[in-house]
């Protein structure tokens, strides 16, 4: 339920209507709009004594929001988010494109490779710093090492650094060195870390965990968002199916499926969703056509050699390669790179 306050209405008037639903046992989440205040009312079975509020001075409408997600959904936010971050616009028209190995090995790696897509076009540079593998003897990823050098990399490229947080106590940590905390697909549901990751004050990157539905995925978003985030940004990277061809599934029709119900960024990452570098390309050049508002790359110098997802993994060249490719896309569908 939102209580849509009248323009002009004021500071008095808002807090009246805020303390009343607070004497009702449910808690708000006011959003001061530039021209109207809204207030989001979060808890069940109250919509009847809250709709009797409708005549307190101030309060324009009540409306009652239909979808379980209350703030990821159109319903309360009709217009598209933009989420931007030091000249980078995220869900604008512009498609961000953020690249990098699956893992920082070292600084010759990590450093080579920033270098290189960021002249390729890409504005986000990714790495893994803390990797979660299926096996506790797989590398597990350098840690506040990998945190420095990806730190490092911003200084010297420009690009803006993601990396995953696996642990609730690392977001201060890892909140140190990134600008986006990303949120891997075996944490979508880790709800512990949503609310730690939703009080970070960092820009979030929502991976779709692998059995997850699109309203599951919107449902662990609102986690992030009731502590007051709402710089998301949803990642689509394949679900598990039957198929055994491709690591997963790259499920394409979530990325408008998602935008139909949702104002928040969907970006989409082949690397994961196919596990083959040789999809990848295709399957950037599907996703942009499909809408997505950005790509998550895998690329490694030598794919051969990775510590980590190495047979999905682009070469450098295939990554400038393909750059070239999405403008063109991204052109033919009224976005920009
Ligand atoms: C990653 O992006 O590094 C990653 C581990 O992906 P996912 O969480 O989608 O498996
Ligand atoms: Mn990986």
């Amino acid at each position: 339920m939102i209580i849509v306050m009248s323009t002009g209405a004021t500071e008095k008037q808002i807090k009246s209507v805020i303390d009343k639903v607070h004497s009702y046992g449910l808690r708000t989440h006011p959003i001061y709009g530039v021209r109207k205040t809204v207030i989001g009312v979060i808890g069940d079975n109250k919509t009847v004594v809250v709709e009797s509020m409708s005549g307190m001075p101030g309060v324009e409408s009540i409306i009652p929001i239909l979808q379980p997600y209350k703030f990821a959904g159109r319903e309360a936010h009709p217009d598209d988010s933009v989420i931007e971050l030091d000249g980078v616009r995220i869900g604008g028209r512009e498609v961000v494109v953020i690249a990098g190995p699956c893992a920082v090995e070292g600084r010759e790696q990590l450093m080579g490779i920033a270098r290189r897509v960021k002249k390729s076009g890409a504005s986000l540079l990714r790495g893994g710093a803390y990797k979660p593998r299926t096996s506790p003897y797989s590398f597990q990823g350098l840690g506040e090492e990998a945190l420095k050098l990806l730190a490092e990399a911003r200084e010297e490229t420009g690009l803006l650094v993601i990396t995953e947080v696996t642990d609730p106590r690392n977001v201060d940590l890892v909140g140190q060195y990134a600008d986006i905390l990303q949120v891997g697909a075996r944490n979508m549901q880790n709800f512990v870390l949503l609310t730690e990751v939703g009080m970070s004050g960092h820009p979030v990157m929502l991976k779709r965990g692998p059995s997850s539905t699109i309203t599951d995925l919107l449902l662990a978003a609102e986690y992030v968002i009731i502590e007051g985030n709402r710089d998301i940004i949803l990642c689509e990277r394949g679900i598990t199916t039957f198929e055994s061809y491709t690591r997963n599934t790259l499920d394409l029709s979530a990325v408008p499926a998602i935008k139909h119900v949702s104002h928040l960024p969907v970006v989409v990452d082949p690397s994961h969703a196919t596990g083959k570098s040789h999809l990848v390309e295709p399957m950037c050049l599907a996703a942009i056509a499909s809408g997505a508002d950005g790509l998550m790359v895998e690329v490694h110098p030598d794919p051969d050699q990775a510590l980590c997802d190495g047979p999905q993994a682009l070469t450098l060249d295939g990554f400038d390669r393909m750059m070239d490719k999405i403008k063109a896309i991204a052109d033919i569908v009224g976005r920009e790179i």
